[in-house]
Formats: structure tokens, C-alpha cells, sequence
């Protein structure tokens, strides 16, 4: 593991190792467990492009018969239907009357959640509940219950396992924070 990584201009320092990530993964995944086993054919659905390695991750630590998919959450000015909205891409799966898992990297104030939560609204899951890997209590503000937090940061800018700084950094196995 490296101690410090340089992403374009900024210098991250080592936070979590990769050994204290998959305990978290773990411990989350237990629950999840427990909480679904006798559920129909729950859909975990990941929020690209951040959550692509925890939802690996995760997904190898469900022991329930499990269907998953991916999508990306887009806000345009007026095309998909008037003002400012966000539009879920690539939600191909039937949805209705399904138990949906949200996969999140990470939920800070919860705006993207929030818009995420609303638009699947629109499609009468039968349930929807929220795993991500990072939560920020001390930024979230929004009424949404977010169910399964594998791990609480304070408000500090991290980057590795999926998260990114100007897109670098994804591949990082451990995670980092940002240095002064
Ligand atoms: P929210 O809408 O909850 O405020 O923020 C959601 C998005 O902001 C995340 O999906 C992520 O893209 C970005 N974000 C928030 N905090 C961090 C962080 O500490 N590191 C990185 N890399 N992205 C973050
Ligand atoms: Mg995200």
C-alpha cells in the first residue's frame, strides 16, 4: 500500500486500508443477509460510476439468489421534461412489486440519493432501501432513512475504491484523503 498518492494536482494521504474496507463489506452484507433471506428475488441496483467496486465486493458476500444491475443518474436542463431534472439511465429491469438495494459509493448531503429515491418512485418497487458504502452524517440533510452505511467519514474528501478526484483514483484499492 502506498502512503501518499498524487491525482493531478492534489496529494492524498492513506486512510482506510483495504483490509478495514472488506470488514466494513462484510458487516454490511451480514445484514443485508439476515434482512432479505426470505425476500423474492431482491435487485441491487449500483449508482455508476462510483459504486462499481464496492457493489463487486458486496456482491460476493450475498448468500440470497439476487439479480443486479447498474445506472447512472444524469441531471439535464429541460429534456426530460421541463426545468432542472435528473433522469436514471439504464434502468432496464421491471422494477414493480420488486425489493430494490440502492448501491451507493458514497452520500453526503444526499441530493443525489434524494433524486435517485424520486425517480424510483415512479416505478412501485415494492421496496427500496439504501446500502452505501460511505456516509457523512455531519452533511447529510434529507429525510430519506439511509438502511445499511458500511462506514461513517466525517467531511473530509476521500478518493480509491471506486471514488474519484477529476475521474482519477477509482482504482485505488485503499482509500485516501486529500492533504492541505
Ligand atoms: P451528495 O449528493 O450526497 O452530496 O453527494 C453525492 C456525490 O458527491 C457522490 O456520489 C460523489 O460523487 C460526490 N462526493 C461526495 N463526497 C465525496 C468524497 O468525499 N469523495 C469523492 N470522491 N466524492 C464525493
Ligand atoms: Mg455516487
Amino acid at each position: 500500500m502506498k502512503n501518499t498518492v498524487t491525482l493531478n494536482d492534489r496529494t492524498f494521504k492513506v486512510m482506510i486500508p483495504a483490509e478495514e474496507i472488506d470488514r466494513a463489506v462484510s458487516a454490511v452484507a451480514e445484514q443485508i443477509n439476515r434482512d432479505y433471506a426470505d425476500k423474492q428475488t431482491p435487485l441491487f441496483l449500483g449508482v455508476l460510476n462510483g459504486s462499481f467496486m464496492f457493489m463487486s465486493d458486496l456482491m460476493k458476500k450475498i448468500d440470497f439468489n439476487c439479480e443486479l444491475s447498474f445506472v447512472k443518474l444524469a441531471s439535464y436542463e429541460g429534456t426530460c421534461s421541463t426545468g432542472e431534472v435528473s433522469c436514471l439511465i439504464g434502468l432496464n429491469n421491471e422494477i414493480r412489486g420488486r425489493h430494490v438495494i440502492v448501491v451507493e459509493d458514497i452520500v453526503d448531503t444526499g441530493r443525489s440519493i434524494a433524486h435517485m429515491l424520486e425517480e424510483l418512485k415512479k416505478h412501485n418497487a415494492a421496496s427500496v432501501e439504501v446500502c452505501t458504502l460511505f456516509f457523512k452524517p455531519a452533511s447529510y440533510s434529507q429525510p430519506y432513512p439511509i438502511r445499511y452505511r458500511a462506514m461513517e467519514i466525517g467531511n473530509e474528501f476521500i478518493v480509491g475504491y471506486g471514488l474519484d478526484y477529476d475521474q482519477l483514483g477509482r482504482n485505488l484499492k485503499d482509500v485516501y484523503v486529500v492533504t492541505e
